[in-house]
């Protein structure tokens, strides 16, 4: 029984979960750190929701004052030791000294940072402000790198910027649907609402997903096709749908001839007959017939629109697979107007904005290579340091660093590694050969296990900042209550820094902060906390102040000029089913539960997601004496667990899925380290594995 009093006051945010970016109003009661958010309510004025909100961000909030929650700095000498509560200056002189002595002792490569998409753009910014200017090196990477990280190489490939080209009121406009590795109803549901009064005006739907997901047949909505595209074989899909439309005449010739480059070459490449939908049955596992008409009815029924999530990303060519729709795109002139375009459905509230700031290892704010003179000169000006021309390491990259003994320290801010990033005992493994590791987070999470160092960070709730959702919208998080924890995210870094010997890490509020970026990044320049406050939010680029925002991008000409078409070579992954590991585990989330689940495992929402299930087909689940409710174990080359079995058409045969929001279960001790040629993106979507019932009474 929830008791509701009265609120005393509101405040205006922004949901901190999925990508869509809800805006709400927080109805509080009482002021000071122990202020208690009495309801969530759905804004009617947020740009990306219009009153709409779904479970997580209604009802999933309480994680903010949960008893879990560590309120002070910790430290240890190892990881066998008891933490001991110290004061702010002792922890921050702690990682300062700690990283220094590291650097003086291994190099300046030795340490390195990891930034949080569920953190704010001002909390990124100085993150790797601070990795790239008081490190003095490029070893600064965001969890973006294990999901959307193909996103950003393989559409700054082809048009110029590393965003999706559509606000999320553009679906209105569309007459067809391609929807491709993305379940909006459990992942982005206020989105998937507007989608789905779409299709019942009468839009049409393609779902290509191995797993029978809602959208394909639902109340009112159903789709014209359900293309059930075996794991690792999407190149080969959007090759065989491009190479219909081409070689039937069904492509936009003068948008291919007026607006793109390399137009003969990638015509000549998609029209091959390997390429076709019966040369590629065998891979995708999809009826040729059913394909063509598909392909077909993609390119004459209108404004063509394509949408996609980690199903798309999650694999050995994630990166391939983003250039291969973005052809399909451009070959049939579905771009730079309401209506079509290429939309990843991002995963978290900020992953968009982790990526703007230059979280990345090789990329300044604004997705600038570290290696552009001009681009590194603003910041050395500013900063008064001379900076690392080379990139950095990526996450994969540190932990082989750090068992090769290179790399030996790590600051880590909310980011749980030790469940979210594959193969889990090759995680576990580096970060125990790390020397310090220092986890700023709400909770201690699995990787605090391995960690010297403790720094409480803060809930949305109590952030003053701002978030960029899916649609590159900037939206305002405003502070509920005052930190918990005495300091504000970004205050903490900053100290860290100054620790280290950099000074210019000084700003009276988080608006100072916003007010860097927009003076050294051309498509944020015309953005302020007082601009956002008076219009609501704005979507990038904002080049200057005159400037409200671009809903739609690449009108007219794209980013980079001329869209590049690109010749997407389907190569198969080399995980492959095999007779120990005869069948293929995807993986993905559920409504009630986000991502390892630390914030709504702490909420009323895990009763509805207890635990973490494994759907089986009934043929597969027959043959090995399985049913639902059996504890089954599910093992891989490099790990295995024990989970809970829902035997589930919703399944093709050969292919089991699974979720990750629990650590007991530990999905991730079997998914192995294959990920993306371009990005390292981890191939979390192909898994060979056995299912068995659990040798457990
Ligand atoms: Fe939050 Fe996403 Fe739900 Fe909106 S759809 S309320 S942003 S979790």
């Amino acid at each position: 029984v929830v008791q509701l009093g009265m609120p005393t006051r509101s405040v205006e945010t922004t949901c901190a979960y999925c990508g869509v970016g809800c805006s709400f109003r927080a109805d509080v009661q009482g002021d000071g750190p122990d202020a208690k958010v009495v309801r969530m309510v759905p804004s009617k004025n947020g740009g990306a929701n219009e009153g709409h909100s779904c479970v997580k961000g209604r009802f999933a909030y309480g994680y903010a004052a949960h008893k879990d929650r560590q309120l002070s700095p910790m430290v240890r000498d190892t990881i066998d030791d008891e933490w001991r509560k110290v004061s702010w200056d002792e922890a921050i002189a702690k990682v300062a000294d700690g990283f220094k002595a590291l650097q003086a002792q291994h190099g300046v490569a030795a340490i390195g940072g990891i930034s949080s998409s569920r953190c704010t753009n001002e909390e990124v910014y100085v993150v790797q402000k601070m990795v790239r200017a008081a490190f003095g090196n490029n070893n600064i990477d965001t969890c973006a790198r294990v999901c959307h990280s193909p996103t950003g190489y393989g559409l700054k490939q082809t048009f110029g910027t590393s965003a999706g080209t559509q606000d999320f009121k553009s679906v209105e406009k569309s007459d067809v649907i391609l929807l491709i590795g993305a379940n909006p109803t459990d992942a982005h549901p206020v989105f998937a609402s507007r989608m789905k009064r779409r299709l019942r005006e009468g839009a049409r739907l393609i779902v290509a997903d191995p797993r029978r997901i809602d959208l394909v047949r639902s109340p009112h909505v159903e789709a014209a096709y359900h293309l059930p595209v075996l794991p690792g074989s999407n190149v080969a899909f959007v090759n065989s749908m491009a190479h219909v439309i081409v070689t039937e005449g069904l492509h936009d010739e003068e948008f291919v001839r007026e607006r793109c480059e390399d137009a003969d070459e990638y015509l000549a490449f998609i029209a091959d007959a390997s390429n076709s939908p019966e040369a590629m049955a065998s891979a995708t596992g999809i009826d040729p017939d059913e394909l063509r008409a598909a392909a077909r009815m993609f390119a004459t029924a209108g404004n063509g629109a394509i949408y996609y999530g980690l199903g798309v990303t999650e694999h050995s060519q994630g990166s391939t697979m983003v250039m291969g729709m973005a052809n399909l795109a451009m070959v049939t002139g579905n771009i730079g107007r309401e209506g079509v375009g290429v939309n990843p459905l991002r995963g978290q509230n900020n992953v968009q904005g982790s990526c703007d700031m230059g979280s990345f290892p090789h990329e300044f704010p604004g997705y600038r290579h570290v290696s552009i003179d001009h681009v590194r000169a603003t910041y050395e000006q500013l900063w008064g340091r001379t900076l690392d021309p080379e990139p950095g390491l990526r996450i994969p990259n540190m932990f082989d660093a750090a068992l090769a003994g290179t790399f030996r320290g790590l600051y880590v801010q909310g980011e749980d590694i030790a469940q979210s990033d594959p193969n889990t005992q090759h995680v576990e493994a580096a970060l125990r050969a790390m020397d310090l590791v220092v986890v700023q987070d709400l909770f201690l999470n699995e990787t605090a296990r391995f960690a010297h160092v403790f720094l409480p960070g803060t809930s949305f709730l109590e952030k003053d900042g701002t978030f960029t959702n899916a649609e590159r919208r900037i939206n305002r998080v405003r502070p509920v209550f005052p930190s918990k924890v005495g300091m504000d995210e970004w205050e903490i870094t900053c100290a860290i820094g100054r620790a280290m010997g950099f000074d210019d890490m000084r700003y009276a509020a988080a608006s100072e902060i916003m007010d860097e970026i927009a003076a050294t990044t051309p498509t944020f320049a015309g953005v302020s906390f007082a601009r956002l406050d008076e219009l609501g939010s704005m979507q990038w680029p904002v080049y200057d102040e005159k400037s409200t925002g671009t809903p739609i991008m690449h009108i007219g000409e794209f980013v980079r000029g001329k869209g590049k078409l690109m010749e997407t070579v389907f190569v198969p992954t080399t995980e492959r089913s095999t007779r120990k590991f005869p069948l293929i585990l995807t993986t993905g989330r559920i409504l009630s539960q986000y991502n390892v689940g630390a914030q709504t495992r702490r909420t009323p929402n895990n009763t509805w997601h207890p635990e973490d299930v494994l759907e089986i087909h009934p043929a597969d689940a027959e043959v090995r004496g399985i049913s639902t409710g059996d504890l089954v174990d599910l093992s891989s080359r490099v790990g295995s667990t024990t989970l809970r079995a829902q035997v589930s058409e919703r399944m093709p045969a050969g292919v089991v899925y699974t979720t990750f929001h629990h650590p007991v279960t530990g999905a991730n001790v079997v998914t192995t380290e294959n990920s993306d040629w371009a990005t390292n993106c981890p191939e979390y979507k192909v898994t060979a594995v056995q299912v068995g019932v659990a040798n457990v009474r």
